[in-house]
């Protein structure tokens, strides 16, 4: 294993990449490139149900159009699921996960809110009830404490029994949770730094706490500002963000870099694609990035 800075951009192929996810592009790129380190694509396609067809193809596509240059080999999840299975079984063997056959409705009328919603209340915990069938596996967060420093928004803190509650790994349907899958993959690619966009800080002590458990490796973390529309809402599919433009990529990547604060000269938006990369890779400064949650766009991307 080298010590070379390795990061990695993991998008989902759930839609063709929008201006808020080539944020988190970007914003790995120039942290990785600018140490002098790997940079890496992992495509999380994870989710069949979730899935555009062509998606996939289309996001590397783009980033190919866009100048991103990735060392090795795209990562797919869909062929990763003997790993996945393996650290269940370690899981299971170390008694930390249980069968769950809770219904939606039922996790939705717990009592007790945490920072993303109803908390699984521990139901299942002493062992799934006879006849319905079993859903999920769940981790237990039992009194687990996680603590991380991010690089850009500082110090975090979470008690993840009463903030998240035991989280899914697999779920009811067969497929394996996003929490689950992004740990073993950051490890088995040897990714060391994590740079991402905020809306995944709170996955993050899930993350930390599965990597404790495995007995993996723990990244550093830098949560970007998160792009969000005139109404405050995630650029996403569902919010119907506009795909990237093809045929202009310099001008859309200057945007990102005074989104990140990096006070982009004006003339760098007639520059051809390499000169404009090595500029801003020789111009990266993470001290500049704005430390927010999230940003809303001045004009529509
Ligand atoms: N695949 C996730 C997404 O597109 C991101 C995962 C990550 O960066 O950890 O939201």
């Amino acid at each position: 294993m080298t010590n070379r800075v390795r990061g990695r951009f993991a998008p989902s192929p759930t839609g063709p990449l929008h201006f808020g996810s080539l944020v988190a592009a970007v914003g790995s790129y120039l942290s990785t490139r600018s140490q002098g380190g790997e940079w890496l694509v992992r495509m999380e396609d994870l989710d069949p149900p979730r899935e555009m067809k062509g998606a996939a193809d289309d996001i590397l596509r783009t980033l190919e159009g866009y100048g991103f240059e990735w060392d090795g080999e795209v990562m797919y999840q869909s062929r990763r699921h003997d790993a996945y299975e393996s650290a269940l079984e370690v899981l299971k063997h170390d008694g930390v996960v249980y069968a769950c056959d809770c219904t939606r409705k039922e996790i939705a009328d717990s009592s007790i809110r945490g920072i993303e919603g109803p908390v699984y209340p521990g139901t299942c915990r002493a062992g799934a009830r006879a006849g319905r069938g079993v859903r999920a596996l769940r981790v237990r967060t039992d009194r687990a404490v996680i603590h991380f420093e991010d690089r850009l928004q500082g110090a975090q803190r979470s008690v993840l029994e009463t903030d998240i509650g035991d989280y899914v790994v697999r779920r009811a349907d067969g497929f394996y949770a996003y929490q689950l899958a992004v740990v073993i993959d950051d490890a088995e690619q040897g990714i060391s730094e994590v740079v991402r966009g905020a809306d995944l800080l709170t996955s993050t002590v899930r993350q930390i706490h599965l990597q404790q458990l495995l007995g993996l490796p723990i990244p550093e973390y830098l949560h970007l500002p998160t792009a969000l529309n005139s109404q405050g809402e995630k650029l996403s599919k569902q919010t119907l963000a506009n795909p990237l433009s093809k045929a202009r990529p310099v001008p859309v990547l200057w945007r990102v870099l005074a989104f990140l604060g990096q006070q982009p000269p004006n003339d760098w938006q007639s520059l051809g694609i390499p000169e404009f990369w090595a500029a801003a890779i020789g111009r990266w400064s993470e001290s500049a990035i704005p430390r927010q949650l999230g940003i809303i766009l001045q004009a529509p991307e």
